[in-house]
């Protein structure tokens, strides 16, 4: 199924991101989360692509081996980097041959120590580049795109990046999954200011809960940028054993959930960094298992 489609039958509609794991370990651990999430049913899952294009094998596998046994709509990233328009086309025909009909189109982060983007030789210049073509190639695969409530740490300033968000919508973009935050109103602001420029499709906000110090450091290399409120880290900084930093994370994530779902949004879409409890943790202090059902008009 597209997840415009469910995006227009589910309200909210609840998505996991997952990673393609690189060892046999990572790999138990991801397919026992997928076994414990499963059950939740849940709208759509997604499946990140490496840095610098690294997994894209491991990726596609991934990918085709979730739909195929475990019967979930399945979301494949894409990104630009190191990848000619050709590449992508053969990835795309695979993809569409194989019935996986839904891309998230992203541009990718410049390599390691590099500052800026250099499109590879007949590549894409942005995402909304890869957008146009994937819609102009294959009109009926479902394209997401990545937005940012803080701001991309490479946009000269807020305005202009909202022409350029706008430009991956006018391209075709079904939906926006947004950068992790820990502050609603980032969001809450962030979507008016998607109104305000003419930008109608659903915009999903991703959230993760801090569950370690070490996953703390990592994400905020991830998320350049990523701004973490004082009240949470004070409250993070009071706790003394790994167990109750967790517990703190995930009663934050907890919380914006809960905020984000009173007014109204569309969905929303956890990071899981292949983890199961700590969004079952979150599930069962919602209720959510009960209202992730089909929307009755
Ligand atoms: C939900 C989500 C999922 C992600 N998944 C992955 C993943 O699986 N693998 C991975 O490697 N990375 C992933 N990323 C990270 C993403 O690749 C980086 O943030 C990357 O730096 C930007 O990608 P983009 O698609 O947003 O790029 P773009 O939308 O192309 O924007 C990149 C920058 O260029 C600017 N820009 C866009 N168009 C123009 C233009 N015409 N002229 C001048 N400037 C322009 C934008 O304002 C922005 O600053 C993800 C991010 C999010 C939010």
């Amino acid at each position: 199924m597209l997840v415009s489609e469910i995006l227009n039958k589910n309200r909210p509609t609840f998505s996991f991101e997952f990673f393609p794991p690189k060892n046999a370990e990572a790999s138990e651990e991801l397919y026992q989360s997928i076994r414990m999430l499963a059950p939740l049913e849940p709208s759509f899952v997604t499946i990140t692509y490496g840095a610098g294009g690294t997994t894209r094998e491991l990726t596609r596998d991934l990918v085709m081996r979730l739909q195929r046994d475990n019967q979930l709509t399945v979301v494949s990233h894409l990104t630009a980097i190191n990848a000619t328009k050709d590449d992508i086309y053969s990835i795309l025909q695979k993809y569409h041959d194989n019935n996986v009909m839904n891309i998230m189109a992203l541009r990718g982060d410049p390599p390691r120590g590099a500052t800026t983007f250099v499109p590879c030789e007949n590549g894409f210049c942005n995402a909304a580049d890869m957008v146009g073509f994937i819609k102009n190639k294959f009109p009926d695969l479902c394209v997401g795109v990545a937005g940012y409530p803080e701001g991309h740490p490479e946009s000269r300033n807020r305005l202009v990046e909202m022409d350029h968000l706008k430009e991956k919508v006018d391209a075709g973009a079904d939906y926006i999954i947004t950068q992790l935050f820990f502050d609603n109103h980032d969001f809450f602001d962030y979507k008016e200011r998607c109104e305000l420029a003419g930008i109608r499709v659903p915009i999903l906000p991703g959230i993760l809960p801090i569950t370690s110090h070490k996953s703390m450091m990592r994400m905020s290399d991830l998320a350049a940028g990523v701004r973490f409120p004082a009240r949470l880290l004070k409250a993070l900084s009071r706790t003394e054993d790994d167990e109750t930093f967790a517990r703190v994370g995930v009663h934050w994530a907890t919380q914006q959930v809960l905020d984000l779902l009173h007014n109204d949004v569309r969905g929303v879409h956890f990071y899981t960094f292949n983890k199961s409890r700590y969004t079952l943790s979150i599930y069962d202090s919602l209720g959510l298992r009960t209202i992730s059902k089909p929307f009755q008009s």
